[in-house]
C-alpha cells in the first residue's frame, strides 16, 4: 500500500486563497515526508457546473501537482454500499426517520454531549419502524458504541471530541461525508489527512468509524483557516479572494502563491523551493502560522488602484 497525503475539494465554486493554501500545505506535507500526493474531489453534495475543471486548473497555477486520475466520490458509490453493508451485517447501523427539526426539538438524553443525535430511532421496533418507514425515505446511522474518541493530531496534539450515530448514507441515498472519507482515505492508502481546522471536530467521529473498519487511523494535521477582517471563514462576498478575481485586479497566480508563501514564513517561488525548508513540526510552533491568517482585501484593492494608475498615466 503506498502511503500518500490528498487534497479533496468539494467542487461547488472556486477555490479561494483559503482553500488553496490548505492544498499547498497539504502538498509540503506529504512531499517533505517522502508521501505521493493525490486529489480527490469530493462531489458527493452540491456541485457547480465547470467548478472542478477550474480548481484542477487553479490548483496547477499555484504550483500543486498531483499522481494518477483525480478520483471523484460520485464514481465510488458501490464502495460506500458495500463499507455500509458490512456493518449492517455486524448490527452496526439503524434506519432513522427523523427530520432536522425533529432532530432539534427532540429531548437530550442526559448524557448526551452537545450536537449529537438523540437516538431518537435507535432502539425502535420493527412495528414502529415500519410505520415510520412509510412517512419518510429513511437515512442509515451508525449504532455507535462510544461517545467519544481521541485523535493525534500535528497541530493540535491529542484531541477528543463527540461521537455519535452519526449519518452514514443521507436519505436521498446518497453516502453521507463522514463515511465517504474514511473509506476513500483507507482505500486510496492515505495515511497523512491535512485540512481546514474547520474540520478537527468531525475527526473523531471518522477516527472511530475507521477504526470499527479495522483500518488505520491516518495522521492528521488540521491546519489554521484563512479569514475576514471580522475573524470569519473567508468567502466569496470579502472580495477579491479567487486566483480569477485576483488576475482581475492585477496579482498574478504566481504572486498570490508567493503572498500565502510569505504567510506561512516560507521563501517566494516554486512550491519545490519551499518544500526544500519546510518543517511540518515547526508550523505549530510559530505563533504567526499557529493561528489563523487574515486575509487583507487591500492584496486586491491595491493592485487595482495600481493598474488603474498605470492607464490614466
Ligand atoms: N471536501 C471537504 C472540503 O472541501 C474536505 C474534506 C477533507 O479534506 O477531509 O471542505
Amino acid at each position: 500500500m503506498t502511503s500518500a497525503g490528498r487534497f479533496a475539494p468539494s467542487p461547488s465554486g472556486a477555490l479561494h486563497v483559503g482553500n488553496l493554501r490548505t492544498a499547498m500545505l497539504a502538498w509540503l506535507f506529504a512531499r517533505s515526508s517522502g508521501r505521493r500526493f493525490f486529489l480527490r474531489i469530493e462531489d458527493l453534495d452540491r456541485t457547480r457546473a465547470g467548478a472542478e475543471a477550474q480548481q484542477l486548473r487553479d490548483l496547477h497555477a499555484v504550483g500543486v501537482t498531483w499522481e494518477g486520475p483525480v478520483v471523484r466520490q460520485s464514481e465510488r458509490e458501490p464502495r460506500y454500499d458495500a463499507v455500509i453493508e458490512d456493518l449492517a451485517s455486524s448490527g452496526l447501523v439503524y434506519e432513522c426517520y427523523c427530520t432536522r427539526r425533529e432532530i432539534q426539538d427532540a429531548p437530550t438524553a442526559p448524557h448526551a454531549p452537545q450536537g449529537a443525535y438523540p437516538g431518537t430511532c435507535r432502539d425502535l421496533s420493527t412495528a414502529e419502524r415500519e410505520i415510520r418507514r412509510a412517512t419518510r425515505p429513511a437515512a442509515i446511522r451508525l449504532r455507535s458504541e462510544a461517545n467519544e474518541w481521541t485523535v493525534s493530531d500535528v497541530l493540535h496534539g491529542h484531541f477528543t471530541g463527540v461521537v455519535d450515530d452519526f449519518v452514514l448514507r443521507r436519505n436521498d441515498g446518497v453516502a453521507a461525508y463522514n463515511l465517504a472519507v474514511v473509506v476513500d482515505d483507507a482505500q486510496q492508502g492515505i495515511d497523512q489527512v491535512v485540512r481546514g481546522d474547520d474540520l478537527l471536530s468531525s475527526t473523531p467521529r471518522q477516527a472511530y468509524l475507521a477504526s470499527l473498519l479495522g483500518y488505520l487511523a491516518p495522521e492528521y494535521a488540521h491546519v489554521p483557516l484563512v479569514v475576514n477582517d471580522d475573524g470569519a471563514r473567508l468567502a466569496k462576498r470579502d472580495g477579491a479572494v479567487t486566483l480569477d478575481d485576483l488576475a482581475a485586479v492585477g496579482l498574478s497566480a504566481d504572486e498570490v502563491r508567493d503572498l500565502i508563501l510569505a504567510s506561512l514564513k516560507l521563501p517566494p517561488g516554486p512550491l519545490e523551493a519551499a518544500l526544500a525548508v519546510f518543517d511540518a513540526s515547526a508550523l505549530g510552533n510559530i505563533p504567526e502560522t499557529r493561528k489563523p491568517w487574515v486575509w487583507d482585501p487591500r492584496h486586491g484593492v491595491l493592485h487595482a488602484k495600481l493598474i488603474e494608475g498605470k492607464g490614466t498615466r
